[in-house]
């Protein structure tokens, strides 16, 4: 049986890649790209003359049954995406595991990753993260993806591309307020990167201003929360003690500045207990 190696390669800057993944590229005896045409420069650029297929979202289940009687036939195979790690936000999670069930060996080359890259540089606090990957490009969705992060207790790493940016600071800044911290890093190893650690409302106002700002890839990365997670519990007690001062939209407009819980959230809290 051939083995499955799982090849990093350069998020941007062509030197980023290891002597190891370069030499597997070489001496596989397939190469399943993302998009061919993509990585044929890092291909041509390193003297790597090996065939190379597509494998990409739209053809990987079929590809799998391909890839996988090659595999048994005793082929080699090494499987790239078009930056920094397969299967980190990219394809190749289906293949993998179907190409493991068969007990067939997958091995990982490892090298750049976007949001490693970012964490490494950015100054923030905290070795704990989450990797939330691509925040949704609908308003609805997006908005019930970044509450979920509202109360993380560690650092939450999200990508973005360039014509969302905009969309994304700014439902952030009413999700997660002002003065939480946010690390802007963009064009990462590339001839104009960007790493930026402010509030985010700093991130807004940098990114809003300068339009080069706007292009190019991004990695998002949002500082842990302080407050507490409040449940449910504590925000019925806490309403029953505003409702018995004040009337209730005027509490639930005070346990909202309180509790940093959305102000409908606790109203419909009160009506559901009779308050
Ligand atoms: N597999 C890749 C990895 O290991 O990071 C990620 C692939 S994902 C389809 C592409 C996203 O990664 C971009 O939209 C951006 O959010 C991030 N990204 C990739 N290269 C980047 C770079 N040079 N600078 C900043 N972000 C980058």
């Amino acid at each position: 049986q051939g083995v499955l190696y799982i090849v990093a390669t350069p998020i941007g800057n062509l030197a980023d890649i290891t002597l190891r993944a370069i030499e597997t590229l070489k001496t596989v005896d397939i190469i399943y790209a993302e998009d061919t045409r993509h990585s044929k420069p890092l291909l041509q650029h390193y003297d790597i003359k090996n065939k190379m297929y597509s494998l990409h979202e739209h053809n990987e289940i079929a590809q799998t049954e391909n890839i996988i009687n090659q595999l048994k036939e005793g082929k080699n195979i090494a499987l790239i995406s078009d930056a920094g790690t397969p299967l980190i936000s990219d394809p190749g999670m289906p293949l993998v595991e179907a190409v493991k069930k068969q007990d067939i060996k997958v091995e990982p080359i490892p090298g750049a990753c976007a949001a490693i890259t970012a964490l490494s540089a950015s100054g923030v606090l905290g070795d704990k993260f989450l990797f939330a990957g691509f925040i949704p490009a609908k308003k609805e969705a997006r908005q019930q993806f970044l509450q979920q992060y509202l109360h993380q207790p560690t650092l939450t790493i999200f990508y973005e591309s360039p014509h969302r940016i905009i969309d994304s600071l700014t439902q952030m800044l009413t999700v997660y307020g002002e003065s939480r911290r946010l690390v802007f890093a963009r064009e990462l190893t590339k001839q104009f990167e960007t790493i930026k650690t402010a509030s985010i409302k700093e991130i807004y106002d940098f990114v809003v201003s300068d339009p080069n700002q706007k292009k190019g890839e991004m990695v998002l990365i949002l500082d842990k929360s302080v407050a507490q997670k409040i449940d449910d519990i504590q925000a019925i007690n806490m309403l029953k003690i505003l409702c018995s001062e004040m009337p209730i939209s005027q509490a639930c407009k005070l346990a909202a500045k309180l509790t940093n819980i959305k102000k409908n959230q606790l109203y419909q809290l009160a009506l559901e207990h009779g308050l």
